[in-house]
């Protein structure tokens, strides 16, 4: 098993073709599996022809429960009567893209005899596949074109990417320090449904659980990192050694050790923290949450663990993306360059900086402790997405906006905080308006690594709405969307 994980390639048939045609059948897909194999991040592994309904029930519950399978491709290379798919469907619990192509490209017009149209009848081979699927009410993606059409190839490829954030969340463990910040609405949630729907299990520990790990490390683990920093940062010469606010820095470098040590001995990839419930802690953690989420984990501010879920997951979509905890936090509105300001207290990932990263402390007007260590930098320029995820109390929606970041309007020399700036398709007006529509939250991943289409297969696979703001919406049609998607979601789901 490779650490990209697997796909398995399933190939549909039937035996009424008899043996040579099947062998035909058998090494044509496994051309097509090897095509897809070199072209995709994760190991494509062809599996022998399914000619029976025991086969491919089994070939179904194996892909289901073998660890690192991230999914299935099918293709009905000829014809395979869909009852025979009935039961291998039902069981199937991985995702699943229905790839409608065919071997040829081109028809050979002066030879076609009845033997080639035996072997190549994968246009109505699919339609009966695509009827049993229908039928059943299967999630799944379904791609048509040949595999040496490249951007056939890139719809496959974001449902891998998709594939892989679905698979990280459905293991993923979160550590809460602390709950909620008192009060506020959105970061709620249910975690039974989240644990059901998204896989994730979110629990909460003693903030002087962590603190007791935070104070044991050691003074060379301390200086190590500190030595790292400089290799990497910009430091403000206060904090360098010598400098008079070195021992913040020391202690920022502490509670990242310590948090790092608490979540891989706990096996988390995601946490919160509130600033309302530091106990011991001397710092908000600021620089050790961004260092953390650059390396993959997940974070949420304010107990906000739906958006810690989100960050993990769309980071392990993309692997060393760009990909950040965000808040929408204020606007400028000069007519014609409208844009959002983004920024968090202190936790933005500088995976999204543009240029090196200065490390910097400043007080900080909440949370009554000593001032915290960060990393200040501006988010680069160029497409990207921001993503929420609501609890409506029925059930959990996704809200993303298509955007822009854009270079800040003037440089910010008094703002002590990493920050994005960007321009929402279609216009901020009708972004924003559709955004409060939608009850969409004010924290949100943004990810110019991950696009719409990852997440609309990200949200077939979980079973979860997702409404997206583009350059196509109008606040008259979204709010449509939003009215029917509530009637869709509450018939669909049925009774419990
Ligand atoms: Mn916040």
């Amino acid at each position: 098993m490779s650490s990209n994980g697997e796909v398995w390639f399933l190939t549909g048939s039937q035996g009424l073709y008899g043996p040579e045609t099947l062998d035909q059948v058998a090494s044509q897909s496994r051309e097509i599996a090897a095509q897809l194999d070199a072209s995709l991040d994760a190991d494509v592994v062809w599996q022998p022809v399914l000619t029976t309904a025991e086969q491919i029930l089994d070939i179904c519950r194996r892909a289901s429960s073998t660890p690192g399978v991230l999914g299935v491709i099918t293709w009905m290379h000829t014809f395979s009567p869909a009852k025979m798919w009935i039961a291998g469907l039902d069981a199937l619990r991985a995702p699943l893209l229905h790839l409608h192509t065919q071997h040829n490209v081109e028809l050979p017009w002066a030879e076609i005899d009845m033997d080639f149209m035996n072997l190549n009848q994968a246009a109505h081979g699919d339609r009966e596949f695509g009827f049993i699927e229908t039928r059943l009410g299967v999630p799944r993606k379904t791609v048509a074109g040949h595999v040496s059409n490249p951007a056939v190839v890139r719809r496959i490829d974001t449902w891998v990417r998709a594939a892989r954030g679905y698979s990280a969340m459905r293991n993923l463990k979160l550590a809460r320090f602390g709950d909620n910040m008192r009060d506020v609405a959105v970061t709620e949630g249910d975690k039974v449904e989240a644990q059901l729907r998204f896989g994730v299990s979110v629990n909460t520990y003693g903030v002087n659980d962590l603190v007791a790990v935070v104070d044991q490390i050691g003074d060379e683990e301390i200086d190590k990192l500190v030595s790292e920093y400089s290799d990497i940062y910009e430091i403000s010469p206060e904090l360098l050694s010598g400098g008079d606010r070195h021992e913040s820095l020391r202690y920022g470098a502490r509670i990242e050790l310590g948090l790092r040590q608490f979540l891989t001995e706990g096996g988390f990839k995601a946490f919160t923290s509130n600033f309302e419930d530091l106990g011991g802690l001397r710092q908000l953690p600021g620089l050790a949450v961004q260092r953390l989420m650059a390396d993959g984990y997940g974070f949420g501010g304010e107990g906000d663990w739906k958006t810690s879920v989100l960050v993990h997951t769309l980071k392990a979509m993309a692997p060393g993306g760009a990909t950040s905890f965000m808040e929408d936090y204020t606007y400028d509105l000069t007519p014609g360059n409208e844009v959002i300001l983004g920024a968090h207290m202190l936790e933005v990932c500088p995976s999204i900086a543009s240029g090196t990263p200065k490390l910097e402390i400043h007080p900080l007007g909440i949370g009554g402790r000593e001032d915290p260590v960060r990393l200040v930098f501006d988010a680069a320029p160029g497409p990207a997405i921001v993503l929420g995820l609501a609890d409506l109390g029925e059930r959990f929606r996704l809200v993303a906006n298509e955007i822009e970041v854009v270079p800040p309007t003037a440089p910010l020399p008094r703002l002590p905080v990493a920050r994005a700036v960007w321009k929402p398709a279609p216009s901020l007006e009708t972004s924003a308006e559709c955004w409060l529509t939608a009850g969409g939250p004010h924290h949100t991943v943004l990810s110019s690594s991950v696009g719409a289409e990852e997440l609309a297969d990200l949200a077939e696979m979980a079973g979860t709405e997702l409404l997206v703001i583009d350059s196509a919406t109008t606040s008259r049609s979204f709010t449509k969307e939003v009215r029917w998607n509530q009637a869709y979601h509450r018939l669909a789901r049925g009774f419990r």
